[in-house]
């Protein structure tokens, strides 16, 4: 159903913005991966975008750090096809406690977890409004609805980040129409997700209970999911997958969760 779109997915040469881009190619979308890598991490990564079906695929080596770029790289993607989906993926962790914190990897986590989003959606929702479908999709954290100790910079992030969509669902509600699809702005909130993201925190847990890697993820699931279950990066983009859906008109503004409990809690 998206043949004819295009989506762009940062952060999408590894973990959860890897699969977004598989399963937006897989129903049809042209897919612009962002993300850093190796040279052979980010060909393998095209090369499996391809594999799972999309019609045509391209990166765009942006650094979300740097504003001046992004703007650049949305010129650049903005001459290769309207942007229909945006799946704001691109996120990095450091755990400090507050006073601990590098006040330089605060500035980099809200730049990376928050700034881009801006950047992006600024830059691109004007163009899906005039057309009448757009999707935006961000991905947030349950860490944008709860804190934990020592995520500070990662959690502000967060918490800004759904504040930002529900500005821009706002702003773009009465974009389009039920035929066309309308303009929707939303959040998904994961707990924790099988990636390279969480691989540090996971050893850390690890040797605190002088265990095996099996243990740390049991460590960690048992404080704070109930489900005692992570997810895997594919449920994660099953759901995108369905919020670009044109029955999904009417959901925006939203922050899901998909915590297996935690945020019920
Ligand atoms: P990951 O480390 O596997 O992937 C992160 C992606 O972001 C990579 O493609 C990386 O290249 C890209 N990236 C990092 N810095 C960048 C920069 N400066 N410029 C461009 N791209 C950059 O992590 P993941 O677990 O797949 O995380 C994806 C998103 O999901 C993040 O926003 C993260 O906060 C969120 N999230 C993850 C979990 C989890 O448990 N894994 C839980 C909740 C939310």
């Amino acid at each position: 159903f998206l043949a004819g779109r295009c989506a762009l997915v940062t952060g999408s040469t590894s973990g959860i913005g890897l699969a977004i881009a598989r399963s937006l190619g897989a129903a049809g979308a042209r897919v612009a991966v962002n993300g850093l890598g190796t040279p052979e991490q980010i060909a393998a990564a095209l090369e499996s975008v391809r594999q799972a079906g999309a019609p045509e695929v391209r990166h765009f080596g942006a650094d979300l750090s740097d504003a001046a770029a992004i703007e650049a790289m949305m010129a650049d993607l903005a001459a290769w096809a309207p942007v229909d989906v945006l799946v704001n993926c691109a996120g990095v962790q450091h755990t400090a406690p507050i006073a601990e914190m590098p006040a330089a990897t605060w500035e980099k986590l809200i730049a990376i977890n928050l700034s881009a989003a801006f950047h992006t959606m600024r830059l691109a929702l004007p163009g899906m409004a005039a057309q009448g479908y757009g999707r935006v999709v961000n991905i947030a954290s349950v860490h944008g609805l709860v804190a934990s100790v020592n995520k500070s910079p990662y959690v502000a992030s967060k918490f800004g980040l759904i504040g930002l969509s529900k500005v821009a669902a706002l702003e773009y509600a009465a974009a389009g129409s039920r035929a066309s699809g309308g303009v929707t702005v939303n959040c998904v909130c994961p707990g924790w997700v099988e990636t390279p993201l969480i691989e540090p925190q996971i050893a850390a847990r690890a040797s605190a209970v002088h265990g095996d890697r099996e243990a740390g993820v049991r460590e960690l699931l048992r404080e704070k999911q109930p489900s005692g279950r992570m997810s895997l990066p594919e449920e994660i983009a099953d759901l995108v997958v369905w919020l670009c859906r044109r029955e999904a008109h009417n959901l925006s503004g939203a922050a899901l969760p998909v915590d297996g409990g935690w945020t019920a809690q």
